[in-house]
């Protein structure tokens, strides 16, 4: 038994349901995540990631303040929610982190903090995101080799990141490491992955490429779990994990080092069953699903001068229509026309 709720999907249009009962939705599955972007801008032009053709940023009158986000996660917290991600864009170039984190922790119900960025900030990030209460941190990295990061990224800048990654696990915040795995692009760097975190102290997760809005893939860049898996036990016998109830990730210790593994395969195991993520996108759209399109603006809500029970009933309206799963590889669509820089990782 997964958490899952005991709600029936009828509860959800009950006007008897008051407004802090938990967010179910038809399927059952109860929300306490959220992921919250903080920008749409990057300091990296990762090619997987951004538009080729580029993205028109948003004004910054577009962009949700840290009041709004505050009030988005003080009402998502009265609604169950309990782990809250901030990502972008690159979220570390947004202005007043340090102090948004520390606000957003002391918010009732609110019980993590977490982060996911590109690392380029992190050095002098990490002591005082700690500090704040940051509980851990994903760092996006998907090439050891200079040249490589480089072409990938667009930003000569691997040594800062590798910075940033030691700055973290000083500070001891617990740190991961989110390793996209294309053919052709990284797929000869899975054994230096391994061995790299090991070395510093990190577990390295595999993460399949996903198609969004403008990004350049296609089924057969996808390399799937059973291959990245497969090329790795050419060299280290992996013991599986337990995998807690809404874990992304399916984790494996690797025999003969001290450090575990992760890979999120989201295109060829997908782990919709038991999705409780939600989104918001820095101009403070709602989002049930990451392939699903956005639905209501809790910013143009807010700013008509809603009250915190009609922004609830606007979220538990759009959460009836969140799908069971998205469809397989073969039947792919993109529904979103967002650019994942723009939704928010
Ligand atoms: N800029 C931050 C970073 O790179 O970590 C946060 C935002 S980024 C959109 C969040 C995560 O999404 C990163 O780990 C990135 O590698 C991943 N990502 C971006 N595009 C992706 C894609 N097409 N498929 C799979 N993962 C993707
Ligand atoms: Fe790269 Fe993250 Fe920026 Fe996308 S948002 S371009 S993954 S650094």
């Amino acid at each position: 038994m997964t958490g899952i709720m005991v709600l029936k999907s009828h509860d959800i249009d009950n006007p008897r349901v008051t407004p802090s009962e938990p967010l179910v939705d038809k399927f059952g599955r109860r929300h306490d995540y959220l992921r919250v972007s903080l920008t749409d801008r990057c300091n990296f032009r990762c090619l997987y990631c951004m538009p080729e053709a580029g993205v028109e940023w948003k004004e910054r009158s577009e962009i949700l303040t840290l009041e709004e986000i505050e009030r988005v996660v003080a009402l998502f917290g009265r609604l169950g929610v309990r782990k809250v991600r901030l990502t972008g864009g690159e979220p570390t170039i947004r202005k007043g982190l340090v102090d948004l984190v520390s606000r957003l922790g002391k918010i009732p119900g609110i019980e993590e903090i977490h982060l996911t960025t590109n690392g380029f900030l992190l050095a002098d990030l990490a002591g005082p995101l700690r500090d704040a209460g940051l509980c851990g941190v994903n760092v996006s990295l998907d090439s050891l080799q200079r040249d490589r990061f480089e072409e990938i990224t667009q930003r000569d800048a691997l040594d800062r990141v590798l910075a940033g990654i030691d700055g973290a696990v000083a500070s001891g915040i617990a740190t991961k490491l989110n390793v996209v795995v294309i053919p052709g692009m990284n797929e000869d760097e899975l054994a230096d992955f391994v061995r790299f975190g090991a070395r510093h102290g990190v577990q390295v997760r595999f993460i399949e490429f996903m198609p969004f809005f403008g990004n350049p893939w296609r089924p057969d860049r996808v390399m799937g779990l059973r291959e990245i898996r497969a090329r790795i036990e050419e060299q280290w016998r992996l013991r599986p994990l337990a995998r807690g109830p809404h874990a992304v990730a399916q984790e494996f210790a690797v025999e003969g080092l001290p450090t575990s593994i992760g890979f999120v395969a989201s295109m060829t195991d997908s782990f919709c069953e038991s999705c409780n993520r939600l989104r918001i996108t820095a101009d403070g759209r709602f989002k049930t699903c990451l392939f699903l399109p956005t639905q209501s603006s809790l910013r143009d809500r807010m700013r008509a001068g809603a009250d915190d029970d009609a922004l609830a009933r606007a979220v538990r309206a759009d959460l009836r229509t969140k799908w069971r799963a998205h469809p397989p590889m073969d039947r792919w669509d993109r529904l979103d026309p967002l650019s994942m820089v723009e939704i928010g990782g």
